[in-house]
């Protein structure tokens, strides 16, 4: 094959040194299921999973990699205690592919260093803390887990008195769907009452197989929910996402949130002005249910946590010294 130079790629598409310098800083994993998708449905699936330069802009590399600052709320390795009564367990290091606007994307296939020993101290760390009632199981990707460390995990956890629920975000219903087996799915119900997060960002993710890959679930008795990013370009505009949500519920999933995409080193790309969100939302409430809508969630960059920005609780909208009331009164500024 004839060595591919710059000169012969398509007008404005990315060298492959300057791909080669994005790969080498945030790795990339793309499985067969997401790149067949990608294929059928080009851009909105592909650019969430293709590395692009932009990774690397000026603007990307000026931003913190943690803004939301889960290290620093974390008592102990991989696990994040920022609300009393529920915490972040990062309990795997794998994913079914790398997202590129992941919030953690400084762990991406990296330094996530999940071991027996982190697990251990985060599952000590919860029987410890009895104010401990709720447990989002996250990563990487749980659901990645050989499924008797997953067991075992659950396990654990059922057998702490304080424990009332246990949630699962995962991708893979949307980024790997022939995973989810009813094996699996058993396995989940030995954790109930275990609700599983589902992250879909676009309609053409919601596939015949995803659809089964939920319908196991929830016929199982597993409540879903979905949490999508609001990513730019992909499914920044209300009728894609009404379908998007619309169909979820079809599916036996509840949108939960929509993300406004974290100021993130690397995904700056990705990320939309925070009353264009707001207005998204402002016009799916015209159009359909409140079931069919999530809420609208920012994290804040001072690392104090989530809020949900209404146009109520947004100062100088669009303006440089933008700024979002908290629900405790404070003025947060909040800049696009
Ligand atoms: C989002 C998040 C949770 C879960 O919060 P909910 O708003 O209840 O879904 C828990 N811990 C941390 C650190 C979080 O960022
Ligand atoms: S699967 Fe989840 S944790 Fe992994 S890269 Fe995608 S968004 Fe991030």
């Amino acid at each position: 094959m004839e060595p591919k130079t710059a000169e012969k790629l398509p007008h404005g598409a990315p060298s492959e040194v300057s791909l080669k310098n994005v790969t080498a800083r945030y790795p990339v994993l793309i499985n067969k299921y997401y790149l067949e998708l990608s294929r059928q449905k080009g851009d909105p699936v592909a650019r969430q999973i293709l590395p692009d330069p932009l990774e690397l802009s000026k603007k990307n590399e000026a931003l913190a990699e943690d803004p939301i600052k889960e290290d620093s709320h974390s008592p102990v390795a991989n696990l994040t205690h920022r609300y009393p009564d529920r915490v972040l367990f990062l309990v795997s290091d794998k994913c079914p592919i790398y997202c590129r606007f992941c919030t953690r994307k400084r762990k991406v296939g990296k330094s996530l260093a999940v071991t027996s020993h982190t697990v251990s101290a985060g599952i000590r760390y919860i029987a410890d803390n009895p104010t401990v009632r709720d447990v989002l199981l996250s990563g990487g990707d749980p659901l990645m887990l050989d499924p008797s460390e997953l067991a075992r995990i659950l396990d654990q956890l059922r057998c702490i008195p304080h424990v009332e629920i246990i949630r699962i975000g995962s991708r893979v219903p949307a980024a790997q769907p022939e995973k989810i087996t009813s094996e699996l799915a058993s396995i989940l119900t030995a954790g109930d009452p275990l609700y599983v997060h589902t992250h879909f960002n676009h309609p053409d993710e919601l596939t015949d197989q995803a659809l089964d890959a939920c319908r196991i679930l929830a016929d199982a008795g597993i409540p879903l929910n979905s949490q999508t990013v609001l990513l730019k370009g992909i499914n920044d505009d209300p009728d894609t996402l009404e379908a998007l949500f619309r169909t979820l519920l079809t599916m036996r999933v509840r949108p939960y949130y929509l993300f406004q995409a974290d100021k993130v080193r690397g995904t700056d790309h990705f990320r939309t002005p925070l009353m264009q969100g707001i207005q998204i939302m402002e016009e799916l409430h015209l159009r359909t249910s409140p079931m069919a809508l999530p809420t609208f969630a920012v994290d804040l960059p001072d690392g104090a946590g989530k809020v949900f920005p209404t146009a109520a609780t947004v100062l100088n909208p669009g303006g440089p010294d933008q700024a979002i009331v908290t629900p405790d009164g404070r003025v947060v500024p909040y800049r696009d």
